[in-house]
């Protein structure tokens, strides 16, 4: 009878293996070893054949018990692994509500684009409009039609970012070049004033370059806004009564202004234009120098000899122009001692705007 003695061992075998198999996917390969087409108990099986026929029910009989025995061991080891596994899912799968959840903090706007926005809405609420122009800019409107010819000493070659073809055309390369990043965005001014006909009263916002180490009071890269008017009639009392009003907007209504004479090639007669101080309302401190005063743009009535370069009759037409620093305007109404502040990135220093 040693085929009922294999299949007793095989049953012992493959009990053990069930009740150590520690996953469903472990399990259902002892099912198929065992009882598979090509498991262990079919080849027992298979030689049933050779047995006598008095042996053969006995053999039978046994094997019919090692199957149910096994299906029943599968059955029962099957319904803890598949609970185990189920329990696993929900405890990876739960929520752990006392967790601090993930802040996300609400984007804003720079501070250096609040400005210019405050600045735009400004103007566009008394009928200018916005225009632009490159910020790689050519020799001749960046400084030539702005009344600033090739000799004109305040077109140092200090301050100004030259680009330069390196394609390989040694006269290029070795050459001036007349290409350029845009120093001011008064050259806005002249591809306006080229392509229109007055009335215009326009305003360019822009990123503008100078080769200047990045100090307080210094970023080789800013934001400067135009302002540009020409049409019948426009007097120096035109453009204090526009600065005036945007000084009293951008900054309070109980700023006052003044303007001091100045020199820009481009403008005739010029001035600097200062706000009284509003942490000491003009009397005097330190944020202001002691003067009581800021001087936050420059500006001055449209020289002649701009309005030659672009075609406007001067004896019909006068205009004026102006131009200020967004990063300056920023600091000076936040009182900020260092204008790198607005560049660097600092969110601890940018969320208070
Ligand atoms: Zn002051």
């Amino acid at each position: 009878m040693s085929i009922i003695q294999d299949l007793e061992q095989m049953r012992d075998e493959a009990v053990g293996a069930i009740d150590t198999a520690t996953d469903l996917s472990a399990l259902d390969a002892v099912r198929v070893a065992y009882l598979g087409k090509k498991g262990s108990l079919t080849s027992i099986l298979r030689g049933l054949g050779a047995l006598s026929a008095e042996e053969r029910p006995a053999v039978g009989k046994v094997s019919n018990e090692v199957r149910q025995s096994l299906e029943a061991a599968l059955g029962a080891r099957h319904a803890v692994l598949d609970a185990a596994a189920m329990q696993a899912k929900v405890s990876a799968d739960a929520v752990d509500v006392s967790l601090p959840g993930r802040r996300r903090l609400p984007g804003r706007e720079h501070l250096i684009e609040q400005i210019r926005r405050e600045v735009i809405d400004v103007f566009i609420g008394i009928g200018y409009r916005i225009a632009e122009g490159p910020q790689v800019e050519l020799d001749y409107y960046n400084f030539e039609a702005l009344n600033q010819p090739a000799d004109h000493p305040a077109r140092g070659l200090a301050d100004t970012f030259y680009v330069r073809d390196l394609s390989g055309d040694e006269a290029a390369v070795t050459g001036e070049s007349d290409v350029l990043l845009r120093t001011h965005t008064s050259p806005v001014q002249v591809r306006v004033m080229e392509s229109e006909k007055p009335p215009i009263y326009v305003l360019a916002p822009g990123k503008v370059y100078r080769r200047d180490v990045a100090d307080p009071s210094h970023l080789p890269q800013f934001t400067q806004i135009e302002g540009l008017v020409v049409d019948e009639g426009i007097t120096f009392a035109d453009l204090k009564g526009t600065l005036d009003h945007l000084c009293k907007e951008i900054f309070g209504h109980d700023r006052r202004t003044r303007f001091r004479p100045h020199f820009f090639p481009f403008t005739e007669p010029s001035a600097e234009v200062d706000v009284s101080c509003g942490i000491c309302a003009g009397e005097g401190c330190r944020f202001c120098g002691g003067t009581g005063w800021l001087e936050i743009l420059g500006c001055g009535m449209v020289d002649p000899n701009v309005f030659g370069y672009v075609g406007i009759d001067p004896e019909r037409y006068s205009g004026f122009a102006f131009g200020m620093g967004v990063e300056r305007i920023a600091a000076l109404k936040y009182d900020l001692p260092d204008l790198r502040m607005l560049v660097e990135g600092d969110m601890r220093f940018l969320r208070q705007f």
